[in-house]
């Protein structure tokens, strides 16, 4: 634990807006948390020309000043790996600018969309797939952006999930969140409505009674949030995850499988046994995207496949997420497995299960 904030009074440490007040967001700030070297100084510096820093009081006190590969400061802190440029590397590797028919909105799949409402976060995120845009300007989406964007949606009968995210939807004020929300559910073919956060996780005094307050009125609502590590299974981010469960919200976990920081079957069963525990459900977790300056985190995709074929069947079916890669230039998310299936014809199947021994299952006679 990291005790630079140990005389920061309660009230101000559980008000999200003191904690982004003074989200730490340059050298300066950081080198009072932690202590760096000039050589760190100096590489942070070069990094931040390229892409933004912000750290939140909360999640920094978690990062183990005595540990150099501390999952939470590698997730947070600048490296100077994010400067080498890879030859597969893109600036939007999603395709989401192709995908897009009016600005904010993401259509790519049939009855859904991704609506991108702000581009700020309390916490950028290292690893972040969207750091093309993500913090490079607070904006939040504009009235009338907000009005092209509902028109859109009301005009495209076939969306039935409209997935709001950022950017993160949580760092906006209650009231600028209700009345976006609050036009979302007068469409009436808008059956549910999704949100993408990751404040349960870098900022869980966001998760207040007033926010799930204005939220059960727009039931149903489902939130998926993002952690990556057990160290960010708190006890205050188990509060925020219970809060959020308690009001009737379904919540889920999208983890990205990154290097060095969670790219073991330990490390992982860890996190998906403890998130289910907390009720939350592991829903995705994806192979690190081709944004620029993440290149360090990738692993072999492997490495992912061997990781859920090790823990299917050996824990609860409910903490074993789907394995997906974002398939670049906008293919979607696309599940990659282990193959059981030894063999398959009209006759029989010849299968696998999870302890490696051989099973057969006769097709039904024509
Ligand atoms: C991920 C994503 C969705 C939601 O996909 P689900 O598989 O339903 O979770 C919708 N639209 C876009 C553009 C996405 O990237
Ligand atoms: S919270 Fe999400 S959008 Fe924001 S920086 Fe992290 S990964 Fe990117």
């Amino acid at each position: 634990m990291n005790n630079y904030y140990c005389n920061t009074p309660p009230e101000k440490w559980n008000d999200w807006k003191w904690q982004l007040a003074n989200k730490i967001d340059n050298v300066e700030k950081l080198s009072k948390v932690l202590t760096l070297t000039e050589k760190e100084k100096e590489d942070i510096k070069n990094c931040l020309d390229r892409f933004r820093m912000s750290i939140t009081p909360y999640y920094a006190s978690l990062i183990d000043p005595n540990d150099p590969k501390d999952p939470i400061k590698m997730q947070s802190v600048p490296s100077i790996a994010e400067m080498d440029d890879n030859d597969n590397d893109m600036d939007d590797p999603l395709n989401e600018i192709g995908d897009s028919p009016v600005p904010n909105i993401v259509h790519r799949y049939p009855d859904r969309v991704l609506f991108l409402i702000t581009l700020r976060c309390s916490m950028y995120c290292r690893h972040c797939t969207r750091r093309r845009v993500v913090g490079e300007k607070d904006g939040i989406i504009s009235e009338n952006e907000l009005k092209i964007a509902i028109d859109y949606i009301r005009k495209h009968t076939e969306i039935r999930d409209v997935l709001i995210s950022g950017g993160d939807p949580f760092v906006m004020g209650t009231a600028k969140l209700e009345h976006i929300i609050a036009s979302i559910r007068e469409i009436s073919h808008v059956d549910i409505i999704r949100i993408g956060t990751r404040v349960p996780v870098v900022m869980p005094m966001r998760i207040t009674d007033e926010l799930m307050d204005m939220l059960k009125k727009y039931q149903p609502i489902w939130i998926n949030t993002h952690f990556n590590h057990v160290k960010e299974l708190t006890p205050e981010a188990e509060v925020a995850c219970q809060k959020i469960v308690n009001a009737g919200i379904p919540l889920g976990n999208q983890n990205v499988l990154l290097r060095g920081i969670n790219d073991s079957t330990k490390t992982i069963k860890d996190l998906m046994l403890k998130l289910v525990h907390n009720r939350v459900r592991p829903y995705y977790m994806y192979q690190c995207d081709l944004s620029k300056g993440i290149g360090h985190f990738r692993t072999n995709v492997d490495t992912g496949v061997k990781i859920i074929h090790e823990l299917t069947g050996f824990i609860s079916g409910y903490a074993v997420p789907r394995f997906v890669i974002d398939a670049p230039a906008g293919g979607g998310k696309i599940p990659i497995n282990y193959n059981y299936v030894i063999s398959k014809d009209d006759k029989e199947v010849v299968m696998e299960n999870y302890m490696g021994k051989t099973f057969y299952y006769p097709q039904p006679e024509k």
